[in-house]
């Protein structure tokens, strides 16, 4: 059985706390925090922790780079260069920032090593190629006031404060930083309190990819302190959040308060999955298992809602629990290991609560739902079995690897199941029929939906929330066209001069 040693780069990077990142060098405070390692409880390593003041000078690094003409009057092209060079620097160094997402939040080393590293490089390249195609318009006049010309230039929006969550620490990040560089933004970046190494790491190399000096900062510390100041503060011109509801609402809140920053926010989920009785089946409960486990269910789009039509019910369900029993839960650095542990013990703790609490209202195990003896923070895959649609199991996003299964009879039922929670970020349509696909895709209410698949995410496509998922849309080209505005130019063409002597 093949497990991964841990790498001495990484080994020597833990040995000292490591230090947070402002205009272009390390800084060490007077706080360290620990970080435990979820797969065993243990502390692995210590990071400094920042304060609102390293976010003010955060602020000031970014400011002052936003206006700086090495960064604002870098020419598209080389702006696109850097941005692969740092995509090679990356891939170089995958093992590295795997490693370090593994310690940091117990993601599979094969699943960081093969997704989430790669995909991050590959943000990079992706958002390089805009580098050179950003335009704006330039337009026939609609209203008969004299000889204009008129046209729109496409600006970066300029300081971006970035607050994260854990469960994609690297993958998540990209979505944001790659599109700020690439339109000319810089960036004032808060990673969740216990995920904070694989991007101190990056920096790193974006400084070695040729990133000018407050371009990038990061400040590491907590949501109520070092978040809510960057939320908070009067020189931040956008703010690009990816979190749950709750802290979202609080964001535009504080947005409000102060400056009325541009908000994207990129929030909770509770998607739904709905096969029909002309699907392919085996392909289907494949598809079921991934949407809801993978990443240990700790995934924005997870399809956790899984709605079946009754006439193949039995056979399905039978077939699912018995492909979730067997997947393997264990040490993240074992290259056998499905899933890994859940990021915390308290976030373990919360998801057993809600499963126990659904048991308790009516709700029926299939499998799962025990917590593991030891000192890991471990949960099996837990499927129930959920007839009230009104219950918290349904409604509440629990963000672990916990599926509530129901049925409807007809279309226009399935539809009305998926839409039947205040979120709208994802759902997947499992049929062989194109015309019910395209039916249904279109009547649901969320920002993605996959036919025949779920949780596929490109490079090119959008991501984003309906109801309350969220605001605006990250990657492809409306993720770009967030970090840019629009400002129009009038000319007011005067007739040509009469040469002297004309007639
Ligand atoms: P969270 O809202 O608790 O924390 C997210 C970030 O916000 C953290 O960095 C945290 O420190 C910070 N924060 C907390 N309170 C703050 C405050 N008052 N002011 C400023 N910042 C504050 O979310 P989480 O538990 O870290 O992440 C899980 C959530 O993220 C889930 O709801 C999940 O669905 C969502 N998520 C959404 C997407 C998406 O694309 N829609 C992707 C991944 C995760």
């Amino acid at each position: 059985m093949a497990r991964h040693d841990i790498s001495a780069a990484t080994t020597a990077r833990l040995a000292e706390p490591v230090p947070f990142w402002i205009n272009g060098e390390a800084v060490r405070s007077a706080r360290t925090v620990p970080l435990h390692n979820p797969a065993n409880g243990q502390v692995f390593a210590t990071v400094h922790a920042g304060t609102a003041s390293d976010v003010d000078r955060a602020v000031g690094a970014a400011r002052a780079a936003f206006v700086n003409p090495a960064w604002a009057e870098m020419n598209a092209a080389v702006r696109a260069r850097i941005l692969w060079r740092l995509a090679d620097l990356v891939e170089a160094h995958a093992t590295e920032l795997a490693e370090l997402e593994t310690l940091c939040m117990g993601k599979p080393i094969l699943a960081a090593m093969q997704m989430e590293v790669p995909f991050f490089a590959e943000t990079f390249r992706y958002f390089a190629g805009w580098c050179t195609k950003i335009a704006g318009t330039s337009a026939a006049l609609s209203f008969p006031v004299g000889d204009l010309h008129g046209m729109t230039l496409q600006e970066p929006v300029g300081v971006v404060g970035m607050i994260l969550p854990w469960n994609g620490p690297l993958v998540i990040a990209g979505w944001k930083i790659a599109p700020a560089l690439a339109t000319g933004c810089t960036c004032v970046i808060k990673p969740a309190e216990a995920t904070p190494l694989s991007l101190l790491r990056f920096a790193e190399l974006a400084k070695q990819a040729g990133v000018p000096d407050g371009v990038i900062n990061i400040v590491t510390g907590s949501g109520a302190e070092v978040g809510s100041a960057i939320a908070r503060h009067a020189d931040i011109d956008k703010l690009a959040f990816t979190g749950s509801t709750g802290t979202g609402r609080g964001l535009v809140h504080d947005a409000a308060d102060t400056n009325l920053k541009k908000l994207t926010l990129e929030l909770g989920g509770k998607s739904p999955v709905l096969v029909f009785e002309d699907a392919d089946l085996d392909a289907a409960v494949d598809g079921a298992i991934d949407a809801i486990f993978g990443n240990s269910g700790q995934v924005c789009v997870a399809g956790s809602r899984l709605y079946l039509h009754a006439s193949i019910r039995e056979a399905f369900v039978a077939k699912l629990v018995s492909k979730a029993e067997a997947l393997r839960v264990g040490d993240p650095l074992d290259h056998q290991t499905q899933l890994g542990p859940i990021a915390s013990q308290s976030h373990r703790e919360a998801i057993h609560r809600r499963v126990e609490a659904g048991v308790a209202a009516g709700a029926v195990l299939l499998c799962g739902g025990r917590t593991s003896q030891g000192a890991g923070s471990y949960y099996p895959p837990t499927i129930l079995d959920v007839a009230d649609q009104s219950s918290a199991l349904v409604q509440d996003e629990i963000f672990g690897p916990v599926l509530c299964i129901a049925t409807f009879d007809t279309e226009q039922q399935a539809v009305a199941l998926a839409n039947g929670t205040r979120y709208g970020l994802a759902a997947s349509v499992w049929t062989s029929q194109v015309d019910r696909a395209f039916r249904v895709s279109r009547s649901l209410h969320c920002g993605i939906v996959w036919v025949n698949a779920h949780n596929i995410p490109d490079l090119g496509t959008p991501i984003g929330g309906y109801g309350q998922s969220g605001w605006g849309r990250e990657l492809g080209q409306l993720g770009l066209l967030e970090y840019l505005q629009s400002k129009s130019v009038m000319f007011k063409i005067s007739p040509a001069p009469v040469p002297a002597g004309s007639v």
